[in-house]
């Protein structure tokens, strides 16, 4: 019987289940597959209830991680075998190599001085990176990471140079002895290209919530002014397409709860920078569970939102690199094409382990979502459970913890 907990996943509901396990008295092991802790909440510029930025609110988590010797956590790391049983298990951890000296030195200037330039996964296309890098200043560990597959043959020659680089580091595999499991994998955003009729990668200036936020975030590629990224303009109308993906039983069919939420703060971000422009959110239903209603209000109040209950069926590039929708208005019953300077889907959430395989005993669901497991003391939570705010997310955390703690301690 072991009494550690192994947390599979380090964003918000893993960051929460391993400091709660860990401050009621267990050792923690996290195991992220990122090169940094923070998940999704990461990439956010704010999120709710108080629409905090992620530099404040995961800051207070890194700290507790810190400060708490129980906590081990393990980055670029995945979980590649278990055995035995509940209580009792022995997880399998591959790791991948950093590349970089454990002990802090600042690598920013010497990566300044790299010339190679990649694709950014973290800004989801938008910008690019360096092949060493860290994905925010806030990020956490706060330990540059290095990608080799993406050096230049120009910078592999400065950095052999490097003492705090070694290129030599190879994939190692570890052995953790826990009686219990946490899942927290988290989810994807739902890939906008496969909904063709709503021109995401193919429109100019039509993008998705998420590369949105990134947009907005002082640390992304406009450094947080709204404009349009192709020409850097501040739009004058943007249009929120609600339901993109979701809802829909060709792509994902369920609700993904957070994006109506997600458009109507993305409006204020709108209108808080640019207090003459103008938003449109076209939607089937607008959901806004308890108190988050007061911030529809505030929307609607303000009379820089408006609201357009129907469906949008096309979104077309035309002349200026703006963008047409065509839609119904449903409480009309009128066919509507308006024309946009930027438009945002509101893709949804799709569970991680919907495409990613995992050796862990887990049944899903036929989404992709958790649907079990405790028996064998496997406990799902946040995004991997089902789709969730960072509220909820948090309490299924620590409700998952809970559990967790229950087990090895054979309650
Ligand atoms: Fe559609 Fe809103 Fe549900 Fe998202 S939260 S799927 S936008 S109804």
């Amino acid at each position: 019987m072991s009494s550690a907990i192994l947390v599979v996943g380090g964003g918000f509901a893993g960051l929460t289940a391993a400091i709660e396990a860990a401050e009621l008295g267990h050792d923690v092991y996290i195991v992220e597959k990122a090169p940094f802790l923070g998940g999704r909440v990461a990439q956010l510029n704010k999120y709710f209830p108080k629409l905090c930025p992620p530099s404040c609110g995961l800051e207070i988590q890194f700290q507790r991680i810190r400060n708490n010797p129980r906590i081990k956590f393990f980055t670029l790391a995945e979980v590649t075998g278990l055995k035995g049983g509940k209580g009792n298990y022995t997880a399998e951890i591959t790791l991948q190599p950093r590349h970089t000296a454990p002990h802090a030195v600042d690598l920013g200037f010497f990566a300044s001085g790299l010339t190679g330039e990649t694709t950014s996964d973290f800004e989801f296309g938008l910008a690019t990176r360096k092949a060493l890098y860290k994905s925010t200043p806030f990020a956490f560990p706060s330990r540059y990471v290095l990608d080799t597959k993406t050096l230049s043959p120009e910078d592999r020659a400065k950095v052999v140079t490097n003492k705090f680089l070694d290129l030599n580091e190879t994939e190692k595999k570890i052995e953790l002895q826990v009686g219990a499991i946490v899942v927290a994998t988290g989810w994807q955003p739902y890939d906008a290209e496969r909904l063709s009729n709503l021109g995401a990668g193919n429109v100019k200036n039509c993008i998705t919530n998420m590369q949105f936020e990134r947009i907005a975030s002082p640390y992304g590629p406009t450094k947080g002014r709204i404009t349009r990224l192709s020409d850097g303009v501040a739009p004058k109308r943007v249009a929120f397409v609600q339901c993109a993906g979701s809802r829909d039983q060709n792509h994902l069919n369920y609700c993904s709860y957070v994006c109506c939420m997600a458009s109507i703060k993305q409006c204020q971000y709108v209108i808080e920078a640019l207090p003459d422009a103008h938003c449109d959110v076209f939607y089937i239903d607008l959901r806004t569970p308890g108190r988050y209603v007061k911030v529809l209000d505030k929307a609607r109040a303000s009379g820089n939102v408006s609201f357009i209950k129907g469906k949008v069926a096309n979104v077309q590039q035309i002349e200026g690199d703006r963008v047409r929708i065509q839609a119904e208005d449903a409480v009309r019953g009128e066919k509507l094409t308006l024309d946009y300077d930027m438009v945002v889907l509101a893709t949804g959430m799709r569970p991680s382990l919907a495409t990613q395989a995992t050796p862990l005993p887990l049944p899903l669901d036929e989404e992709g979502f958790i649907a079990g497991g405790e028996e064998a003391g496997i406990f799902a939570a946040g995004c991997a459970l089902m789709p969730l705010d960072v509220t909820r997310t948090a309490q299924t955390g620590t409700a998952a913890a809970l559990k967790a703690v229950q087990v090895v301690e054979g309650r």
